[in-house]
């Protein structure tokens, strides 16, 4: 989506241990135009998915998330939370994931109550990188007993293993924006 490698290219800065900072629109302040338009491009792309919910990761998935389900009639966003908290009641899903910018690992976790056998979930995040945080959503998946229609990612980092592991496994991803390769010392960003 050439939108967002501009923005991407005129916002971006490239942090050490690969890491693409994008805080001025995607993981802090959130560029809410932008996140409407990615949101009708993967409508574009999934407009034959039946799709009944979406699925994120919080905490930056989730503007995302609400964005694009005004794309796909106004279908709940559920939002995994990576801290238990006493507002978590009921039986829950949960799985384990090592996250990339924090280098550490977080419990994953959805309650029940909001994923039921049978519906049709698109999954969506703001990055993929090694593919640890989509693996733990795509576990809860399995044992909920959803079916994953689709993937969407905003930024994937083509250089890393996680898209093309889940596109080997047989997931439909759709990223946004592939990162082919990111020189730090020149600052420059090369897309797929
Ligand atoms: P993965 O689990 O695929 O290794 O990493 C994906 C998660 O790590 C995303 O949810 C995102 O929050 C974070 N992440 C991974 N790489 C980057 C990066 O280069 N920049 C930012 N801002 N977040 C990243």
């Amino acid at each position: 989506m050439k939108l967002l490698e501009d923005r991407i290219r005129q916002d971006g800065t490239i942090k050490p241990g690969n890491v693409l900072k994008v805080d001025q629109f995607l993981n802090h302040q959130c560029d809410v135009a932008l996140f409407d338009q990615m949101g009708a491009e993967w409508a574009t792309i999934f407009a034959c998915k039946p799709i009944d919910k979406i699925l994120t990761i919080e905490a930056s998935g989730i503007g995302i998330a609400c964005c694009v389900a005004r794309h796909f009639g106004d279908v709940p966003v559920v939002f995994a939370k990576k801290s238990q908290s006493i507002n978590l009641d009921g039986d829950q899903y949960v799985s384990k994931i090592y996250s990339y910018t924090k280098q550490r690992e977080f419990p994953v976790i959805v309650s029940k109550r909001f994923l039921t056998a049978g519906e049709h979930v698109l999954l969506i995040d703001d990055f993929l990188a090694n593919g640890k945080a989509m693996n733990g959503l795509i576990e809860i998946c399995k044992e909920a007993g959803v079916v994953i229609e689709g993937i969407g990612i905003a930024i994937e980092k083509g250089f890393q293993e996680g898209g093309r592991e889940l596109r080997a496994a047989g997931y439909d991803v759709q990223s946004l924006a592939i990162v082919k390769s990111m020189d730090p010392d020149q600052g420059t960003i090369e897309f797929a």
